[in-house]
């Protein structure tokens, strides 16, 4: 009797035990959950739970909450735990890296491109990434597979097979002309100085094209790369200025001169070679064309007088080194509303549209950018419009009488919106079509 007792009592604290164990992990879950829930909730406000390109779709059924998906991804807060499933929260901070694709045990996670609601515009290529149009090749995020590792390779494969088709006869100055300087222009550039093509790289703004807008602190994650002339390259975890300097330090050694700040205009076929025309009005003529130009697009110009000055900056880089400044910001979205209230801080901001509301920017900018106006830190001026822009000033002409006045400046930052990369390729004639949640990494 004594004995049964005592095991009565050893199974009861047992039981007891693992009741408080499965209460506390219960618990933990809910707290868990409800944080996710409130991230996900500030995600829909702040505008970034729609995904934008690539993203993780979790399959719930296959989901056992082991979190290897979370601890993978080497972004912040794009995944995490809700009632015991992943999900995700700031889909559009999503890169592609896919390590959570890899990391996950039970296979749950695909890769999509687009959502059911949202299409992703790609343009098409075949296997030698040759468009529809003979001559013009894409490499690089634009065809849809981001990551620095990605379209380095396909820089050096789409290059490899140009180099199988240039005719040694053609009537063009040059054999191959290579659009951007991102890592896919970069290497695409390498490979062609191997193959010895005569060839021109032409970049719209500065060498590195994403990479070169990544905030100076962020850690730049990529696997094994096999660069063209340099060979295989290991920079799992690096820095965005140790990456640009060894782009650099790699095409200076093989005398590569990419022509930046000249943005191509227009491509357009003529007897079987394509003439290029740029911003710098500039013509050349080329056998074959790498479209190299990413996805970001081009910052569209206000085309007003003074606007090659280097004032004027069409994004904001840093913005914690510019202090003391007299700053205009141009525009109403929320490129221009955050811009200018990380200026404000420490510049004297005067924040320029040429309607006279805001429309659709963030909850959350509207809630800021009103405290803003209402406490003096941003001078807000409505209806009004940049006529020129000189060394020391800007001049404008505001409210319904049109009236111009001149505003102390020394710095001009302009968010005008922009062209797409597919209204380039429109204008070019490459076929294009709209992805909705298409799988771009899936297991089998
Ligand atoms: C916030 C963020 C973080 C990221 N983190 C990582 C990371 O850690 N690791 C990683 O591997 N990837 C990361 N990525 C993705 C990576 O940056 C891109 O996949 C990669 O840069 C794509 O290279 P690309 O050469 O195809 O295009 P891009 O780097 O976009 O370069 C395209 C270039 O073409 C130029 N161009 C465009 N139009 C024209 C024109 N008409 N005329 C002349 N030039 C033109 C552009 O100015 C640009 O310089 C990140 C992306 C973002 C946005
Ligand atoms: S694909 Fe990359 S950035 Fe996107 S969630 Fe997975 S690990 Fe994170």
């Amino acid at each position: 009797m004594e004995l049964l007792l005592e095991k009565i009592g050893a199974y009861s604290v047992a039981i007891l035990f693992c009741l408080i164990v499965v209460i506390i992990y219960l618990r933990k879950q809910k707290r868990e959950s409800k944080r996710v829930e409130e991230k996900i909730v500030q995600a829909k406000l702040d505008g970034m739970y729609e995904p934008v390109s690539l993203h993780p779709v979790v399959d719930e059924g296959s989901c056992i909450r082991t979190g290897a998906c979370i601890a993978a991804c080497p972004e912040h807060d794009i995944l995490g735990i809700r009632n015991g499933k992943a999900t995700t929260i700031n889909a559009s901070h999503c890169v592609g890296h896919g390590a959570c694709f890899h990391a996950c045990p039970t296979q749950a996670i695909t890769l999509c491109i687009g959502t059911e609601k949202r299409g992703v515009e790609l343009p098409h290529v075949n296997q030698t990434f040759e468009t529809n149009v003979p001559g013009i090749y894409i490499a690089g995020e634009l065809g849809g597979m981001g990551l620095i590792k990605n379209a380095v390779e396909q820089g050096r494969q789409a290059v490899d097979n140009i180099a199988k088709t240039i005719k040694k006869n053609h009537q063009a100055t040059y054999d191959l002309i290579i659009i951007g300087a991102g890592p896919a222009g970069i290497s695409a550039s390498l490979n062609a100085k191997k193959h010895q093509l005569k060839f021109l790289t032409l970049e719209q703004d500065s060498l590195g094209g994403t990479v070169f807008t990544f905030p100076r602190s962020k850690i730049v994650m990529t696997s094994a790369m096999d660069v063209p002339l340099h060979g295989k390259i290991k920079l799992s975890e690096t820095s965005k200025t140790e990456l640009l300097d060894f782009w650099m330090t790699v095409l200076k050694k093989h005398a590569i001169d990419v022509t930046q700040n000249t943005k191509v205009e227009s491509i357009t076929p003529e007897n079987g070679i394509f003439k290029i025309e740029t911003s710098k009005c500039d013509q050349y003529t080329a056998s074959t064309v790498l479209l190299a130009i990413g996805r970001r697009g081009s910052p569209r110009k206000l085309g007003v007088p003074g606007e090659t000055l280097e004032k004027v900056a069409y994004r904001l880089l840093e913005a914690e080194e510019i202090n003391g400044k007299d700053i205009m910001v141009v525009g109403g979205g929320d490129s221009a509303i955050e811009s200018a209230l990380l200026l404000a801080d420490q510049n004297k901001v005067t924040l320029t549209y040429r309607s006279d509301a805001f429309s659709r920017i963030k909850p959350k900018n509207n809630t800021k950018i009103k405290e803003a106006i209402a406490d003096g830190r941003i001078n807000m001026m409505f209806n009004t419009n940049t006529v020129s822009i000189e060394k020391d000033s800007v001049i404008v002409s505001s409210g319904a009488d049109k009236k111009e006045l001149t505003i102390k400046n020394d710095l001009i930052y302009i968010f005008a919106g922009g062209e797409l990369p597919t209204q380039f390729l429109q204008k070019i004639g490459i076929q294009i079509t709209k992805k909705f949640g298409e799988a771009i990494l899936k297991h089998n």
